[in-house]
C-alpha cells in the first residue's frame, strides 16, 4: 500500500476470487464456470466482430437486446446490459443505497455485496440465514435498507420460491435486488414480477449458464424508471461498458439458446447424480438449485478435503468464514470430470493417498 491511497480505502477488504490457474493444470471446479464448449457459430461471431473493433461500440446494444428479448421476453427500456453482473450489482449499490440508507443482505451469501457496501461507505445490515441456511423471507419485511438477495443463494445452493420473493418485494417500500446468477439451473425466475413491482431489480449473468465468464456480460431487468436511473450511473462512469466483441458473442449465444438450455439440463442431471454419489461417501450435501454443490463430511474438515483434492489435481472452493468452515463448494463440470472427483474423494476418504 502506498502513502497515497485514500484513507477510506486503506482498511477495505477486497473480494477474493477463486484461483485462476493455467488452463489444463487442474480440473477446475472452483468458480462455477460453464464446462462445455461454445455453440459452433459463436467463434465466427467473435471473429467477425474484430473487423469492427476500431469503432466505439453500440451503447444501446441493439442487436444483443433484440435477441435477448426473444429468449427472455424483456427488452427496450426494461433491460440494461453490463460488464458482467458484478458491474450491475455495483451500479445498484451506487444508484439505490445512498449514505443514509445502506444495504441489507444475508450473513452467508455472495461476498461482493459486503465489498461493494464497504467501497461505497454504506451502513450494512447483516441478516443471518436460519440454522439450515435458509433465507427467512419475513426477516426482510419492512427493511429500512436496500435489499440484496442471491436467488438461488451462493454458496448454499438453496432458493426462495417466486411467491416468497414476491412477499419480500411487496412488504418493502425500498428497492429489492434479486441476483439470479444461478436462476437457469433452478427452473424459475422472478423476472415477471418486475412488471408488477416498481421496486424490484432482477440481475443476471451469461457467466454461469451461457459460457461467457471471461467475456463479461451481465444484465438487469426492471421497471423502465429504474433502468433509466442505472443508465444515468453507467453514463457517468463508462457508457461503453459492454464491448463490441462481447456484444457479438452474446448475440450469437442467444441465437443458439437451445444448445445452452440442453447443456444446463445436462449440468443439472450431473449435479443430482454427483450429489447422490457423495452422499453415499458419507457427505451431507444440501440439495442444490445451482451448478455447484455445498457439502460437508462428518469426519474430514473442509480445508482438508479441498487441499487433498488439490493434490489430486482438482480445484474446488473452501471458505474460511466460521459458519461454513466445514463445507466445500464443488462446481459441477462434465460427467467425466465429476467421475474424477468421485474417484479422488474415494481415495481421500479411504485414507489412501
Ligand atoms: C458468479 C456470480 C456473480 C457474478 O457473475 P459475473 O461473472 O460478474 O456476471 C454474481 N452473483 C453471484 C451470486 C454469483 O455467484
Amino acid at each position: 500500500m502506498s502513502i497515497f491511497l485514500d484513507e477510506r480505502l486503506s482498511s477495505l477488504k477486497a473480494y477474493v476470487p477463486g484461483e485462476q490457474p493455467k488452463p489444463g493444470e487442474f480440473i477446475k471446479l472452483n468458480t462455477n464456470e460453464f464446462p462445455y464448449p461454445p455453440a459452433p457459430d459463436v467463434a465466427q461471431a467473435a471473429f467477425d466482430a474484430v473487423g469492427g473493433m476500431h469503432l466505439y461500440c453500440d451503447m444501446n446494444c441493439t442487436c444483443l437486446k433484440a435477441e435477448f428479448e426473444k429468449v427472455f421476453g424483456y427488452g427496450g427500456n426494461n433491460v440494461l446490459f453490463t460488464n458482467g453482473s458484478d458491474e450491475a450489482l455495483y451500479l445498484c449499490f451506487l444508484a439505490f443505497c445512498g449514505k443514509n440508507r445502506g444495504a441489507a443482505f444475508a450473513d452467508i451469501t455472495y461476498g461482493f455485496y459486503s465489498v461493494y457496501a464497504d467501497l461505497c461507505g454504506l451502513e450494512k445490515k447483516i441478516i443471518p440465514l436460519d440454522n439450515d441456511f435458509s433465507v427467512v423471507p419475513s426477516d426482510y419485511y419492512g427493511c429500512d435498507k436496500t435489499i440484496f438477495i442471491a436467488n438461488p443463494n451462493a454458496p448454499t445452493g438453496k432458493k426462495l420460491s417466486v411467491e416468497e420473493v414476491e412477499g419480500i418485494v411487496k412488504n418493502n417500500n425500498g428497492i429489492v435486488v434479486i441476483d439470479e446468477a444461478y436462476a437457469d439451473f433452478s427452473g424459475s425466475t422472478c423476472a415477471l414480477l418486475t412488471e408488477k413491482y416498481k421496486n424490484l431489480v432482477v440481475v443476471g449473468t451469461f457467466s454461469k449458464s451461457r459460457g461467457m465468464a471471461g467475456a463479461r456480460l451481465g444484465y438487469v431487468i426492471a421497471d423502465c424508471l429504474l433502468i433509466e436511473d442505472l443508465n444515468k450511473v453507467v453514463f457517468s462512469i463508462n457508457p461503453y461498458n459492454v464491448n463490441s466483441l462481447t456484444q457479438s458473442v452474446g448475440t450469437a449465444v442467444l441465437k443458439n439458446n437451445d444448445y445452452y438450455a440442453e447443456c444446463v439440463d445436462e449440468i443439472c442431471k450431473t449435479r443430482d447424480d454427483f450429489t447422490n454419489r457423495i452422499i453415499s461417501l458419507g457427505f451431507e450435501a444440501i440439495p442444490s438449485y445451482t451448478n455447484f454443490v455445498f457439502a460437508k463430511h462428518p469426519e474430514y474438515s473442509g480445508e482438508y478435503i479441498a487441499s487433498k483434492l488439490r493434490e489430486n489435481g482438482v480445484l474446488i472452493r473452501h471458505f474460511s468464514n466460521a459458519r461454513i468452515n466445514d463445507y466445500v463448494r464443488i462446481s459441477i463440470g462434465t460427467p467425466e470430470q465429476m467421475d474424477s472427483v468421485v474417484s479422488a474423494l474415494k481415495k481421500i476418504i479411504g485414507g489412501l493417498k
